[in-house]
């Protein structure tokens, strides 16, 4: 009898890329919350495609602080009409007419990278707002602390090579965290303009929506949260960049050697 795509022999890295997808996304050959497994792998592999694609020719505004809003409007400017809520406030886009500013914009106080009440550093780390009918679709903000830190994080993947090798033990996350390219990635997830009704949220787990523990428990808990949330896709795609090694715990292994298809996962 024949395994995987009719083989008997399934290579180590299609091993590791199936165990961790389900670390992420939730089991693929017995799927929960009627969720067949192919339909899964499917609409990831589906985003991912519409994200390469609509990246092309795609016009980003980036910012790495919160210049562009400025409390006051020019003199004349029409007052906004905006109910007001608890933790955020409307503040006006300086941005020239042409690239989607000149408007009011609702913001909530915890986007922003100092909060603008109680002067703290937000732990904020990027913004993203799409309008898919502005000239520029994208206005995506990286705050300055997190550029900082990645700078100083001691792990550095250059991600437009071939990655390394990395010895065994490294945390995903703390490749996650010192990469721009993932961070990106995350932020380009949340973008309506780019993946339509397939954009993606932030969706709290135990205490928030990112990190591989988090994103392991959301997966646990709901696997169409797993789907939505955007650190479970980019951690999926962080760990098929670094594919010389095994991530399915989260944690850096040596590759698994090829098996027979009928091996049970560790
Ligand atoms: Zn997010």
């Amino acid at each position: 009898m024949a395994g995987i795509y009719g083989r008997l022999v399934v290579p180590g890295i299609e091993r590791s890329t199936l165990y961790t997808f389900e670390s992420l996304f939730g089991f693929v050959s017995r799927g929960k919350d009627g969720y067949p497994g192919r339909w899964k792998v499917e609409r990831i592999l589906n985003r991912l495609n519409v994200l390469i694609a609509g990246l092309e020719n795609l016009r980003i505004d980036m910012w790495c602080n919160d210049a562009f809003l400025s409390p006051d409007a020019p003199p004349g400017t029409p007052p906004h009409d905006s109910p007001p809520t608890p933790g955020s406030a409307v503040w006006w886009d300086s941005r020239p007419l042409a690239d989607d500013g000149q408007k009011w914009m609702k913001i909530a106080d915890d986007v922003f990278c100092i909060n603008p009440n109680t002067h703290a550093v937000n732990p904020v780390v990027a913004v993203t707002y799409s309008n898919p009918t502005s000239r520029i679709p994208l206005l995506m903000k990286i705050c300055p602390d997190t550029l900082a830190e990645m700078v100083r994080t001691s792990i550095q993947t250059d991600m437009r090579h071939r990655p390394r090798l990395h010895i065994d033990g490294i945390s995903l996350d703390s490749v996650r965290d010192g990469s721009l390219t993932t961070t990106l990635i995350h932020e380009l997830t949340h973008s309506d303009f780019l993946l339509g009704d397939d954009v993606t949220e932030d969706i709290e787990g135990m205490e928030s929506a990112y990190g591989w523990a988090e994103a392991v428990y959301i997966a646990r808990v709901s696997e169409n949260d797993a789907l939505e949330n955007a650190d479970n896709f980019a951690l999926f795609v962080l760990a098929m960049f670094l594919s010389l090694n095994h991530w399915g715990t989260g944690v850096s292994e040596k590759m698994f050697d090829a098996a027979p298809w009928d091996l049970s996962p560790p």
